[in-house]
């Protein structure tokens, strides 16, 4: 069965802005609907005045869509005229009443509807500015005078006061999903770094490293020019591991890490490859600067201090093997890779703790 629901299309709905452009031809096409529909109704029961202000807010409704299509990013012209819309029909409704006293009763949907589709703020002043609009024309004596329809006291005493308990619980609603929005994302990026990140060591891991690596494009590699891979191995580790125990194998991964991540830069990818080996991606480098990093690597880790429990200094070394890819190659990464172990073999023939490099056309 085909899926409905995709995780991209999930992604682009919770992105706020994608979440408004939809729920706002949403509510042009609802309330635009609602509006003709009115405007029908009102013919027929030869309520002409309304009839024309529903139509006239049906077209509204239908300029601010077709806006909304054309120029996606007129936000601001399209809350606007949205607002002012809805202000100016609501204001009319209550002073006349609309068809037969009802039309006020519209405005008890408005505050969920305002505060989900233009968001806490602005939706909360367009219903904080309705509400003031109604106690303008129901409890100011001035106001209520202006009315045309006849409301009795206790409507007009009560009406407001149910309009704000509907605002109250609108603004309750939209401030609940925001938060449990904030807490998903908060989940989610814990989550991502989790299954990105190697528990010991803090270094990324081998899933991050491929992903990443996916995503680099063959224009990539042809603006960067060539590129090289890095891989490398902890010498004689499992030694290390026989002599000071498991313990201090670990410290050991831990402070090799740290030097792995001062000798390469921001834009080269680095990660835990497995067990003891290491491996990184240098996007845009020559030949020299590919056996100068593996250098660097080699002595900055044979410089580590790491002790045992005892205190006593353990030495530490490691083999690269390095590939450089020329901007042209067509060699794909798991044959790059492949060659990187080929070359990490030679290193460990020639007697550890050296660089083995090879270029590839
Ligand atoms: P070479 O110089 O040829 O690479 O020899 P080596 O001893 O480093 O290689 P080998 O593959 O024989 O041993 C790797 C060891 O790394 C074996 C394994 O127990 C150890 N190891 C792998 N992951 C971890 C880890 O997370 N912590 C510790 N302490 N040891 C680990
Ligand atoms: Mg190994
Ligand atoms: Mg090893």
């Amino acid at each position: 069965m085909k899926k409905l629901w995709n995780d991209s299309l999930f992604e682009r709905l919770v992105d706020d802005q994608y979440r408004y452009y939809l729920q706002m031809q949403l509510a042009c096409m609802l309330l635009g609907g609602t509006g003709l529909l009115m405007c029908v109704i009102n013919l027929f029961t030869a309520h002409w005045l309304m009839a024309g202000l529903t139509f006239a807010f049906f077209f509204v409704c239908l300029l601010n869509l077709l806006l909304l299509r054309r120029f996606k990013q007129m936000r601001m012209v399209n809350c606007l005229i949205f607002e002012c819309s809805i202000f100016a029909l609501c204001t009319y409704f209550v002073i006349t009443g609309g068809a037969d006293g009802f039309s006020p009763h519209w405005l008890l949907i408005l505050p969920t509807c305002a505060m989900t589709l233009l968001g806490r703020k602005r939706g909360g002043v367009l219903t904080g500015l309705l509400f003031a609009m109604l106690v303008f024309f129901m409890w100011v004596p001035f106001g209520r005078n202006l009315l045309q329809y006849p409301y009795g006291d206790l409507y007009c005493a009560r009406f407001p006061v149910v309009y704000l308990v509907a605002s109250v619980i609108g603004y309750g609603f939209e401030l609940s999903r925001l938060l449990a929005l904030k807490q998903m994302f908060k989940t989610q990026d814990k989550m991502r770094l989790l299954s990105e990140t190697d528990r010991l060591t803090g270094l990324r891991n081998r899933y991050w490293f491929q992903e990443r690596l996916s995503r680099i494009t063959r224009k990539d590699k042809e603006k960067n020019g060539s590129a090289a891979f890095l891989l490398m191995d902890i010498d004689t580790f499992k030694n290390i591991n026989d002599t000071y125990g498991h313990k201090t194998g670990d410290q050991v991964l831990v402070e090799v890490a740290k030097e792995l991540q001062a000798a390469f830069h921001k834009e080269d990818l680095l990660c835990r490859w497995g067990g003891e080996e290491f491996l990184a991606y240098l996007p845009s480098c020559t030949a020299e600067t590919a056996r100068n990093a593996g250098q660097t690597v080699c002595e900055l880790v044979r410089n580590t201090k790491v002790q045992d429990m005892e205190g006593n200094s353990i030495r530490v070394t490691i083999s690269v093997g390095v590939v450089v890819l020329s901007a042209s190659s067509q060699v794909d990464e798991a044959h790059a890779f492949i060659e990187a172990d080929k070359q990490l073999y030679t290193a460990k023939r020639n007697g550890r703790d050296c660089v083995s490099m090879i270029v590839l056309e």
